[in-house]
Parts: structure tokens; C-alpha cells; sequence
């Protein structure tokens, strides 16, 4: 009996070793074709990560040959070339990709936008305005709108904001609820209203500011602009119509408008008013910067009682270095010679922190800097530097 099951679990023994023999077989055969390409890869892969990137692409390119469906393996190659810095390669990947007579026309698409983007990130800005011109003229709805997002980058890094705008329209006109675009296209306006009153054309920046406002109802930039050219030709009304619309769709950016608000209410000789502005805007967004405009003009109408019980409420309800800063320099004002030294060394030694300390980051890319910028100097996004928030910030 015992002899009989032996036998059998050496039968059934010798069927599995067959079984798997004949799967590992099978795959050999199904895998021969891919194996010489498995190969070229995994050269390629070892020559990328070695930074032998030379060697990498001809192996890669190689592979292209072997593997008609390559295409979107090359894509990928060639964008990480670029994102690299290495866009000589990645034009040399597209390049080749183009050579090949069997791709489909969405994939040629890929390969001229992606060639498009080579010559864009390596300033030749005409080789890539040309290229994309000609996949504008024969492409899909989504196709155009990849060549114009481009187009839009071309013209804004040659600062031709002419140009940026219609292009930019045109985008519009097939993603007319995208908010990121009118938001580019209402500063791209804002751009030529600035060109224009360089150029002494104060009408022709009134149209753009207002063109701008119909990209973007709520553009800072435009209502601000808005705000100076009305108080320069004394329009004191529209200016605080232009600035209610300010502070109703810019909540985080009030302390922008301070000086304009301060400029209007001081023509029109209403400091209480200019105070119970102040404090509204205060109370929808708190800032260090308002809040020590507001103590300033309580201390000039109310007095100094006042102006220092205000500072020591509100700081005690939101603390910042820059309210500190000047309670200690109210107190120093008041009376320097009762003031302990270490007061002075305090709001000194505030200062100097204050110093080094950004006032406007970038939403987008974390940029910081101590000017504001509408446009960030670093990642290029449009109206997304706002002044920083927090105990070390506004
Ligand atoms: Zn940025």
C-alpha cells in the first residue's frame, strides 16, 4: 500500500515537473522577440543611470527601431532629458521619433509638441512659434489648446503681450470657464495698460484695465491701477468704487491698497471714515499692516491712551512681530527718557529680525522674496505672490 502511494506521488511528481517545463517553454518561445529588446532597455536604463546619456539615447533609439510601440516610452525618455537641462538629447529623441514614417497623426502630434517644448525651455522662441503655428493649423480642439497654452509661454517669455492675448483669447474661446486663464489673460491687459501709459496713452490703458476686468472681474492688479489713475485726475468717487471692489475680491491682499485707500480718504478730508474703512478691512482679513495704519490715526486724532490700549487688544488677539515692533516704538515715542534700555534693544532687536524675513511668498512654487511681484520671478505664475500671513508676516 505504502509502495502503491510512493509510486503515485512520483507519477503525479513527474507530471508537474512536465507541466512547468512545457509553461517555461511556452514562455521562452513567446518571449524570444521581446528579449533583444528587453535587453536594449536595460542597457539604456544602465547607461541613463550611469549619466552616460549619450550612450543611453543610441541604445534607446535602437530599442525605437525594434519596437514600433516604443512611442510613448521615447515621449517619456525625452521629457526626462529635458526636465534634466539636457534638451540637445531630448530634441535628438523627438527628432528621431519624427523620422519614423508609421506614427499615427495624434502621435505626431505628441512628438511636435514635445519638440515644441525642447525649443521653447532652450530660448528658440522662433523654432518654436513656427512649430507650433503649424500644429494649429491642423489639429484637434484639445490639440490646439496644448499648441496655445505654449504659444501663450513663447510670447510671455518675449514679452510680446500683444500677441500673449490673442492667443490667449483664442484659447478662450474653446475653455471659456477655465478661471487660471482669464486670470493670465486679465494681467497679459494689465501689461499693455502699463506699455501704454509708458507710452503717455492714458485712454488706451483705461480700455486695456477695463479689458482686463472682463477676463477677470476681480483682478487686483487692474482695480488697483484703476484706483491710481482715478485719483491722479481726481476721480475720487470711481477710486473708492474701484477699491470696495478691491477689498471685496482681494480679502488677502488689503494691505495693498492701504496706501491708496489712505490717499483717497486724506483728499477728501475724512480721517474718521479713512479709520472706519481701515477697521472693516481689518476685521474681513487681519494684517499688521493695517492695524498699525489704524493705531497711526488714532494716536493723531485720539491720542497716544488710546492708540497704545488698541495695540495691546489686538495684539492680544493676534499676535505679530511687526505689531510688537511698533508698540515698543509707540512706547519709545511717548516718553524715551522713562523707557528701560532694554525696551529700545527689543524693538531693535525686532527689527533687525524683521530685516531678514520674506513679505511675499508665491502659492505656486513657494518663492519668497521682500517685494511683491504679480508675476512670480521664479515658476512665472500670474497674481499668485501674496504677502505672508503669521506671526512673522503681515
Ligand atoms: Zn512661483
Amino acid at each position: 500500500m505504502s509502495d502503491l502511494f510512493l509510486l503515485l506521488l512520483l507519477v503525479v511528481a513527474v507530471g508537474i515537473g512536465w507541466l512547468l517545463g512545457f509553461q517555461a517553454r511556452r514562455e521562452r518561445r513567446l518571449s524570444h522577440l521581446a528579449a533583444k529588446l528587453r535587453r536594449e532597455y536595460f542597457l539604456g536604463l544602465n547607461h541613463l543611470l550611469s549619466e552616460h546619456s549619450d550612450e543611453a539615447v543610441e541604445t534607446f533609439l535602437r530599442a525605437l527601431e525594434i519596437d514600433s510601440d516604443a512611442v510613448d516610452t521615447h515621449l517619456a525618455l525625452a521629457e526626462l532629458f529635458r526636465r534634466k537641462g539636457d534638451v540637445g538629447r531630448a530634441v535628438k529623441v523627438h527628432q528621431g521619433l519624427l523620422n519614423r514614417n508609421d506614427l499615427s497623426a495624434a502621435q505626431v502630434h505628441l512628438v511636435q509638441t514635445g519638440l515644441a517644448k525642447d525649443y521653447l525651455s532652450s530660448g528658440l522662441l522662433d523654432r518654436a512659434e513656427t512649430l507650433l503655428r503649424d500644429i494649429l493649423s491642423k489639429s484637434s480642439a484639445q490639440q490646439r489648446i496644448d499648441a496655445l497654452v505654449l504659444l501663450m509661454e513663447v510670447y510671455q517669455q518675449e514679452r510680446d503681450w500683444q500677441n500673449a492675448l490673442y492667443v490667449g483669447q483664442q484659447r478662450l474661446y474653446l475653455q471659456p470657464e477655465n478661471p487660471r486663464l482669464r486670470s493670465h489673460l486679465s494681467h497679459y491687459a494689465c501689461e499693455l495698460a502699463e506699455q501704454a501709459l509708458s507710452g503717455g496713452q492714458r485712454q488706451m490703458a483705461y480700455d486695456y484695465l477695463k479689458q482686463s476686468l472682463s477676463f477677470d472681474a476681480g483682478c487686483g492688479r487692474a482695480l488697483l491701477k484703476l484706483t491710481t489713475l482715478a485719483i491722479e485726475d481726481s476721480q475720487w468717487r470711481p477710486a473708492l468704487r474701484y477699491l470696495k471692489r478691491f477689498q471685496k475680491s482681494n480679502p488677502d491682499m488689503l494691505s495693498e491698497g492701504l496706501a491708496s485707500i489712505v490717499e483717497v480718504y486724506r483728499a477728501l478730508e475724512r480721517p474718521k471714515a479713512l479709520v472706519k474703512v481701515l477697521v472693516h478691512w481689518h476685521s474681513t482679513n487681519p494684517s499688521a499692516t493695517l492695524l498699525i495704519a489704524i493705531a497711526r490715526y488714532i494716536k493723531a486724532e485720539e491720542g497716544y491712551e488710546q492708540a497704545h490700549a488698541f495695540m495691546i487688544e489686538q495684539l492680544n488677539k493676534r499676535m505679530t512681530l511687526r505689531g510688537i515692533r511698533y508698540l515698543t516704538e509707540l512706547e519709545l515715542e511717548q516718553n524715551s527718557a522713562l523707557q528701560p534700555q532694554s525696551t529700545r534693544l527689543v524693538a531693535n532687536a525686532l527689527q533687525m529680525v524683521l530685516d531678514t524675513k520674506a513679505c511675499y511668498q508665491c502659492g505656486h512654487c513657494g518663492f519668497h522674496g521682500r517685494q511683491m511681484y504679480w508675476q512670480c520671478p521664479r515658476c512665472k505664475e500670474w497674481g499668485a505672490i501674496k504677502p505672508i500671513r503669521g506671526i512673522e508676516g503681515d
